[in-house]
């Protein structure tokens, strides 16, 4: 079953918390599965593609991820190579927090390392312990252009850092011993 979002749509209904209209009526996608070789492609610039596509994409990336139950996803796991990611940390608690990260760069990392379990939309059923920085800095544009940055922690900074690793044609599997 390669495409384990394609039958989680529950009839065309909306899955996850209400969104911004401008982020709203996203088409869930196929989620690309290891070893697709698009995962480990080193994605281009968002940038300079024009406001519509980049809210069209981010649109796509939040119905994909919230129909596959996923709290963060990253454009190469769609198809498309553009450093781009969205996620949202709190939404399976009832914290609904989106976020679209477009060009994003990390700032800073923390020395304090923390370990845990993750798992990975294109890797299904292999959860893997990976260290991470527990805080970063992470840099980023909006959909309306503006630049944005916020320093996270826990959950909001594992999965950021999870994301932008998508983007480097990085995967989970990369830190098994
Ligand atoms: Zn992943």
């Amino acid at each position: 079953m390669p495409d384990s979002a394609g039958g989680l749509g529950q009839g065309g209904g909306r899955v996850g918390p209400e969104l911004p209209q401008s982020l709203s009526g996203g088409v869930v996608r196929s989620v690309l599965v290891h070893p697709d070789p698009m995962l480990r492609e080193l994605c281009q610039p968002s940038g300079y593609l024009p406001g519509p596509d980049l809210r069209r994409l981010a649109a796509d990336l939040l119905a994909t991820m919230y129909a596959a139950g996923g709290r963060g996803l990253a454009a190469p796991q769609i198809g498309v190579m553009r450093r781009a990611f969205v996620m949202d940390a709190g939404w399976k608690q009832g914290r609904p927090a989106p976020l679209v990260m477009l060009d994003p760069e990390i700032l800073f990392y923390s020395d304090q390392v923390e370990l845990a379990e993750e798992r990975c939309l294109s890797i299904p059923d292999r959860p893997v312990t990976v260290p991470r920085p527990a805080e970063i800095v992470l840099a980023w544009y909006d959909t309306e252009g503006r630049h944005q940055n916020r320093r996270l922690a826990g959950a909001e900074a594992r999965i950021a850092q999870h994301e932008a690793d998508h983007l480097d044609g990085r995967l989970i599997l990369d830190f098994l011993p």
